[in-house]
């Protein structure tokens, strides 16, 4: 018997590239096009270095009382972690150990099927409808716990609120994850419903909104219970996730509140122009809630679209994938940027 057959082997997420070439307008992976606070610049400035040779703050709390202040939660309500990747996967660690399947839409964050076969959590993926909508009847089957992106990635699609809630409330027995990584570009949160029911769990992240992806910042809010058993977790793991930048750069960049919706605007009212241009060009996409644009052209291939940009240096993501392949999920930039793909794509067409 060869150690081969004891490793624990899982097929990884592979996420979008991070390219070393200068001058692309790089529009692959949904950053934000905008600076971080000011605010941050200043913290960055003033930290002390010397401050590195001491361990973090385990408990993280500067990081975690500037989000509770923000939202108006209590501190025991909110868990940080390195990214909304890692507040996933320990929520998936943590909340999902029946039996029975999870569930999540077929189209939406292909990290979620990773972590459930990397925890041998059994699930089952649900197909969205051909508009890319979820049912939320499909939803009600017998499960181990639910997960869903609202809105929903790459498809940038958001659900109702209500709908939401009726999920949540007919899951009782089961915990529900709402992932709302892009909730700030344009869709309702389920933050205020954390009081009302204890199996929800709402998850938030710096890395969109807050132009922060690189210190990998990720935030959840739920019941003082729920969040206790995320703490078991992590403590199990590792006690200092968060390193003392992002702790305090974090903190700084939370009580920001008008540049944060200032820049939110500012993506948003690009988004809305660029969806214009994109009709006009002949695109087909649904609606998008959030800081990009699912979008297939009916005449050309994604491969060919992508392929084209790429090479007049423009990178947007696609998918290689059932019912998707033909589709380009393209990052909201600057208006500088926006207008250059579309002068691209009104060459290529
Ligand atoms: N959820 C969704 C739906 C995402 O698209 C992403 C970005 N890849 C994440 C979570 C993770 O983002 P981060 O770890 O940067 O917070």
């Amino acid at each position: 018997m060869s150690w081969e057959e004891n490793v624990r082997k899982v097929v990884p997420y592979v996420p979008g590239e991070q390219p070393k070439i200068k001058n692309i307008i790089k529009l692959n992976t949904n950053e934000n096009p905008y600076s971080p606070s000011p605010l941050v610049y200043k913290a960055f400035k003033e930290t002390d270095l010397d401050d590195y040779r001491k361990y973090p703050d385990p408990t993280c709390s500067e990081l975690v009382d500037s989000i509770a202040e923000y939202y108006g939660v209590k501190k025991e309500n909110v868990f940080v972690g390195v990214g909304s990747d890692d507040v996933l996967s320990m929520a998936f660690l943590t909340f999902f150990n029946s039996d029975k399947p999870i569930l999540f839409p077929d189209i939406t964050y292909s990290f979620y099927d990773v972590w459930a076969d990397l925890y041998r959590i059994p699930y089952k993926q649900i197909p969205l409808k051909d508009d890319f909508t979820i049912e939320p009847l499909d939803y009600y089957a017998e499960n181990g716990g639910i997960v869903i992106a609202n809105p929903n990635a790459p498809t940038g699609v958001k659900m109702p609120l209500s709908e939401i809630e009726d999920i949540i409330r007919s899951n009782k027995e089961v915990v529900v994850i709402i992932d709302e990584a892009y909730v700030d570009f344009g869709a309702e949160s389920a933050l205020p419903l954390i009081n009302k029911y204890d199996n929800l769990l709402v998850v938030r992240t710096y890395s969109k909104s807050r132009s922060l992806a690189g210190l990998r910042i990720g935030y959840a809010f739920g019941c003082e219970k729920l969040i206790k058993y995320l703490l078991d977790s992590k403590f199990s793991f590792n006690s200092y996730t968060m390193n003392m930048p992002s702790l305090r750069l974090g903190a700084a960049a939370m009580k920001d509140k008008e540049y944060f919706e200032e820049t939110v605007a500012k993506v948003v009212a690009t988004r809305e122009k660029f969806k214009i241009s994109l009709k006009e060009l002949g695109f087909e996409f649904a609606d998008s809630a959030t800081n990009f644009v699912f979008a297939r052209h009916p005449q050309k291939s994604g491969k060919e679209i992508f392929e084209y940009l790429r090479a007049n240096g423009i990178i947007v993501r696609r998918f290689d994938k059932p019912r998707i392949g033909e589709y380009l999920r393209i990052s909201i930039g600057t208006d500088e940027e926006m207008d250059k793909l579309v002068s691209a794509l009104k060459e290529f067409l």
